[in-house]
């Protein structure tokens, strides 16, 4: 197929999500490459993952698992592309994460990292994996709490078929820049505290910021940045 024209929808979005991620970058004083931008294409037809796979952008996030393979199927002709696993995880859902997908962000317990570990092919290298923190400390969000997450990073620091690269958090929705930067900078100094005492562990991946904070998650140094709705358009009924 041809390279869609540079005046769909999609092509205004998506150049526009990348000036907002240079300009933020720009803002806070930070190189042009320090972060990149996750595509989350879920609940969106693999039609217009395609097309800005064309566009250039290689990084998807999905968040269903039956979604996503249905859709790697039907787009497996697209070289480079890297899917990332964004959504809840539960136990009977980890084989096929193993299997499908380059990336999860949302490991919050030991449990699920072991059958991950386990289940991961030996073809593959090892899964990148980013622990996800309850930073907002809602009672009802998933994500593992501060004071347990270092445990859990040492326990998946020694599991050889996962490489730990940082820490992912969905802050409490504000509209305010100073309240919405508040738990972004936590997640921030949880990812330095790892790294301090993890020195030789890999761990560069701050994954925060959606289409309403990611100026503020840029300005608190995420190196990836999920962005849908800015991208794809409001998605039609949660699931
Ligand atoms: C849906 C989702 C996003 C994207 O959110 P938008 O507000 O549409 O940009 C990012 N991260 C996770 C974990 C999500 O589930």
């Amino acid at each position: 197929m041809t390279a869609p024209s540079a005046s769909t929808p999609l092509a205004e979005s998506l150049a526009t999500v990348r000036r907002r991620l240079a300009d933020a970058l720009s803002a806070a004083g930070r190189p042009t490459t320090g972060a990149r931008l996750l595509a989350v294409s879920k609940t969106k037809p693999a039609t217009l993952v395609r097309e800005a796979w064309h566009l250039g952008q290689r990084e998807f996030g999905e968040n269903y698992v039956q979604e996503a393979l249905a859709k790697q199927v039907e787009l497996a002709d697209l070289e480079g592309i890297v899917w990332h696993f964004i959504g809840p995880l539960q136990s009977n859902k980890t084989r096929e994460v193993a299997d499908h997908f380059a990336w999860v962000h949302s490991v919050d317990r030991e449990k699920i990292a072991r059958r991950l570990n386990d289940q991961r092919p030996e073809g593959l290298p090892p899964l990148e994996v980013c622990l996800q923190v309850n930073i907002s400390a809602e009672p009802s969000k998933s994500g593992v709490s501060l004071p347990d997450l270092p445990a859990l990073a040492e326990a998946v620091l020694a599991m050889p078929r996962l490489r730990l690269r940082g820490l992912m958090a969905i802050p409490a929705p504000s509209e305010d820049m100073g309240a919405q930067r508040e738990p972004l900078a936590r997640l921030r100094e949880a990812l330095e505290a790892l790294q301090d005492r993890f020195p030789k562990a890999p761990l560069d991946t701050l994954s925060m910021g959606m289409t309403h904070d990611l100026e503020a998650a840029v300005l608190e140094g995420a190196t990836l940045v999920r962005v849908g709705t800015a991208i794809f358009g409001e998605r039609k009924s949660p699931r």
